[in-house]
């Protein structure tokens, strides 16, 4: 980052590291050798079916729509054709769990073809939680799995939007499938989706996720939910205020937690601003597979994987690959850039990274833009229905996000809070994303 954009808490003192830190990973993952690359995600959507009906979930309607083995092991096949290092495997849905013994029967194949090929296999699985047993966390546990699970954290908090089909509370079973994976010893990240009904509550669900003894937590503002009124706006930045806090007091008892907008703010202003790596890959580096085996550049844009119109497909074969035109809604299939038998089309892929290559136009002058996610092409595509546009929500809550990180850094870089300095250095700021899911700009 230039030095007059770096924050007043990176100049408090020499303990503080001013320059970098080598991200060598990071570097290695955007470079590939020949047509393969060090670290690839595989996503797997397993299914388009769920047990709960949560309201803010992009995956649209529920049905019982799966991917068969066939279609899983093609992907493998895929994915580990084009990595040379590490496969992330990332279960997903729909609910995944839903779909065990897919899950396992692929989970094995995996391994399987991993010490073939002589990889590092880091398996995922982003879940609700309400469907795991004793037997099933010893597997993952045994298979070094780490959980994503969504909980929004208190039961007020989480029941506002997280029911199941009929209507019930969910809460009690997400809480059991936490302990599950926190008394196996399980890598747990929660993922916590933030709502106007629920913005308030942020602080108390936090509390209670780390006093069950969770650590690291992913904050995920429902993109979808109209922010854009005053005083909601207001809680909000209250709500991100005491939460906050609240990360501040844990390094000062010795318990410090990861939040995510917190975190990843203050990552980012070490590093000198996001990594390319840390973008979107809109399908260049990464797969994402819906049940059906088309291709998606996010999971976020797999939504109910209907079949292309017919128009969007005739303006395809025209050539007008990635316009407005073409790039349209997630149920009409218009984000679907390949097949997992034919593989990603690169005129589509290269058209997609073209529209987000650049800064967009309203940005050239902000001065945060290096740790802004404007550039997550998927989010913007949703919300503003171009790639390379971000939305008012989305530049609200970046400008919220590095205000409240830089106070929160700002105290405790003059109190010389050792974890907090610990965390600054490598490897912390550098952690490989373990999954896609929980540190992107997505919902689930
Ligand atoms: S957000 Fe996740 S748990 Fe909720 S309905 Fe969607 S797939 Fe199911
Ligand atoms: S989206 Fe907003 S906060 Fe982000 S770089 Fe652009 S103007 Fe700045």
């Amino acid at each position: 980052m230039e030095t007059d954009r770096a924050p007043p808490w990176m100049r408090l003192g020499p303990t503080l590291p001013l320059a970098a830190p080598a991200c060598t990973w990071n570097a290695a993952r955007v470079t590939p050798a020949a047509d393969r690359f060090p670290d690839t995600h595989l996503t797997l959507c397993l299914t388009h079916d769920c047990n709960l009906r949560c309201r803010y979930c992009y995956g649209g309607a529920k049905s019982k729509r799966h991917m068969t083995l066939a279609v899983g092991r093609a992907a493998l096949d895929r994915a580990v054709a084009r990595t040379s290092e590490r496969l992330h495997l990332v279960y997903f849905g729909g609910e995944p769990l839903l779909r065990w013994r897919t899950l396992v029967a692929l989970t094995e194949r995996a391994a399987e073809l991993a010490t073939a090929a002589s990889l590092e296999l880091r398996p995922t699985v982003t879940t609700n939680g309400t469907l795991l047993t004793d037997e099933r966390t010893a597997w993952l546990r045994e298979r070094r799995f780490v959980l994503a699970i969504s909980c929004d954290g208190t039961k007020e908090a989480h029941d506002a939007n997280r029911r199941d089909a009929r209507g019930r509370s969910s809460h009690a079973r997400t809480v059991a499938g936490l302990r599950r994976a926190l008394d196996a010893g399980l890598g747990l990240r929660v993922i916590l989706v933030l709502h106007p009904d629920n913005v308030d509550l942020l602080p108390d669900s936090l509390a209670f996720l780390h006093d069950l003894g969770a650590g690291d937590f992913v904050v995920n503002p429902d993109w979808s939910a109209d922010w854009q009124d005053e005083p909601l706006q207001a809680r909000w930045e209250h709500a991100y205020e005491a939460a906050a806090r609240l990360w501040t007091d844990a390094h000062r008892a010795g318990r410090p937690f990861w939040l995510s907008f917190v975190d990843d703010k203050i990552a980012a202003a070490v590093k000198g601003g996001y990594t390319p790596a840390e973008r979107c890959d809109l399908g260049r580096r990464n797969l994402v597979v819906a049940p059906s085996g088309r291709l998606y550049p996010c999971d976020r844009l797999v939504g109910e994987d209907r079949e292309v119109r017919a128009e969007t497909q005739r303006r395809r074969e025209k050539g007008n690959r990635v316009g407005r035109t073409a790039v349209t809604r997630a149920d009409e299939g218009g984000f679907a850039i390949g097949d997992v038998r034919s593989g990603p089309d690169p005129t589509l892929v290269a058209a997609l990274v073209a529209r987000t290559c650049g800064m967009p136009a309203d940005c050239l002058e902000c001065a945060i833009a290096p740790r802004c996610r404007n550039r997550c092409a998927c989010a913007n595509l949703a919300l503003t229905g171009d790639p390379g546009v971000p939305s008012a929500t989305l530049c609200f809550h970046e400008q919220l996000a590095v205000r409240v990180a830089d106070a929160a850094a700002e105290t405790l870089a003059a109190e010389r809070n050792e974890s907090f300095l610990r965390r600054l250095g490598p490897p912390n700021m550098c952690r490989p994303a373990r999954s896609r899911t929980p540190t992107g700009l997505t919902a689930s």
